[in-house]
């Protein structure tokens, strides 16, 4: 049999990681299989609708190379793929399952249930309903009276089943409450839709987060009153915001477009989600999704939560980040220069080319490129080496030599730049490392840069770089005159 999996989000409002994840499993685990991924909107609770939430389903699945075989404008035989437009195969079934015995019309008041409340506040239908005639039912219908249909659980028994990730699931009916499975206004609940769904569907493997693990019995009830084969379930481990608290979009923790915002890739982002509560038996980290498919199996889903690990993200993507194609990398780079202090002031691809081995996300560009615009009187001490034997009197002998061979040039490039530095420093007779190092410090102001002496004064430009050479003279000449 071919193997079906789906992802059944309901738009509430982010994609947040979570959910991500569960479509990501789905979708591997499909894959793997040679199977086919199946996108379900699961829209029946009006009040929880947030507008836009479903394109936002669409653009993250797109973004992250989840691309479903059926679904909302996809098509399928199995359409429709949105909830809210199978509302009459829901009231179909549901008269169905009242026939079969395994649902019954509720009449019951507001004031009635609530008086079934016990003083710690739990609730549990009674069953009242159920004691109905046909005769009665079909009076109370016809009179116009609102109703609700809901489950007939058995009183008592144990209901089971094995779950491929937890193992042997069992609840005890008594346990269980005659949940709704359609509302007054003719919507179904999720406790219903899912099984119609899936069953007719065709949804071989549902894969899906931990917290349906203890409903599932009461579905697989649903399953056996209509005489259905269940699927079978994966049920994943919750992802953690840390040892005791999960991830929760309630806070928008951990929102896939925010990361994107940030500055991360999609597909680092689906190779980090793919290893919380998953790992491949050869310990791999860096997958690409042809990777992830290739050796994903259920085995290696974990039981216990997996915490969300931020920085461990940032170094991953920083590996996809190191070896982007340099005309790729400026693509995403570019609007993080316009919003930093160099905006619209120097060549972006030059940038290009010092940072992309060193930033893990993109959001680190303005940082990184921030110093370049701050320059002014700065502590002369940096100019102390020891392995260089590097200090402020032989930076100044390196100043001078590197602002005689500059100011002569006609070309300003990297290789012209080289060739002068070269020459300045035999004809200063010292070494070339000690005058890249002071020359570098004396066009920057910082110990630290993205890049040496060459690409600074390449960036910099030749006027700005010998006005800066200038200044860094002067401020060793006063410290040395000082001393
Ligand atoms: N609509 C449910 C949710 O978003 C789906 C659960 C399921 O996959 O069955 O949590």
């Amino acid at each position: 049999m071919k193997v079906r999996t789906r992802f059944a989000p309901s738009p509430t409002g982010f994609m947040h990681i979570g959910n991500l994840r569960t479509a990501l499993y789905s979708y591997l685990f499909a894959k793997h299989n040679g199977g086919d991924f199946i996108l379900r909107i699961e829209d029946t609770d009006e009040k929880r609708y947030v507008e836009g939430a479903v394109d936002l389903i669409y653009r993250t699945l797109k973004a992250s190379g989840i691309t479903p075989d059926e679904g909302p404008g996809i098509g399928g035989e199995a359409g429709p793929y949105i909830q809210s437009q199978r509302k009459e195969i829901y009231a179909e079934y549901a008269k169905k399952l009242i026939e079969l015995g395994g649902a019954y019309y509720c009449f019951c008041s507001k004031e009635r249930l609530e008086s079934l409340t016990d003083g710690a506040g739990n609730h549990k239908y009674d069953k009242h309903c159920l004691k109905l005639s046909k005769e009665e039912v079909e009076e109370k219908l016809r009179a116009g009276e609102p109703y609700v249909i809901r489950q007939n659980i058995p009183l008592s028994g144990m209901t089971e089943y094995e779950d491929m990730v937890y193992g042997k699931i069992a609840v005890d009916c008594a346990d269980l409450e005659d949940n709704i499975l359609i509302k007054s206004d003719g919507m179904p609940t999720y406790n219903f839709a899912n099984v119609i769904d899936d069953h007719l569907m065709g949804i071989t493997h549902v894969t899906r987060g931990a917290e349906y693990l203890s409903s599932t019995p009461k579905y697989n009830l649903i399953y056996a009153a209509f005489g259905w084969t269940p699927p079978k379930y994966i049920h994943l481990p919750a992802i953690m915001k840390d040892a005791t608290h999960k991830l929760s979009k309630r806070y928008g923790d951990a929102n896939f477009e925010d990361f994107i915002a940030k500055g991360y890739l999609p597909e680092a982002i689906v190779n980090y989600i793919a290893l919380l509560g998953w790992s491949p038996k050869d310990d791999s980290e860096k997958m690409n999704m042809e990777e992830l498919i290739a050796r994903f199996s259920v085995d290696g889903i974990s039981k216990s939560g997996s915490i969300f690990d931020e920085p461990k993200m940032k170094w991953l993507n920083g590996l996809y980040v190191h070896e982007l194609p340099v005309e790729k990398f400026s693509e995403y780079s570019a609007p993080w220069y316009d919003k930093s202090a160099i905006a619209g002031k120097y060549d972006y691809k030059k940038w290009d080319e010092l940072l992309i081995s060193r930033i893990d996300i993109f959001s680190e560009i303005p940082e990184k490129v921030a110093f370049i615009d701050e320059f002014g009187e700065y502590d002369t001490d940096m100019y102390f080496h020891k392995k260089l034997k590097a200090d402020p009197e032989n930076a100044l002998i390196a100043i001078r030599a590197a602002i005689a061979a500059i100011a002569p040039m006609t070309k300003f490039d990297r290789e012209s730049l080289n060739e002068a530095f070269a020459a300045a420093a035999e004809s200063a007779g010292i070494k070339k490392g000690l005058l890249l190092w002071s020359v570098r410090i004396a066009v920057t102001g910082v110990a630290v840069t993205p890049g040496g002496a060459t690409e600074m004064a390449d960036i910099l430009g030749k006027e700005e770089t010998l006005r800066r050479l200038d200044f860094s003279e002067k401020l060793l000449e006063k410290r040395l005159c000082n001393a």
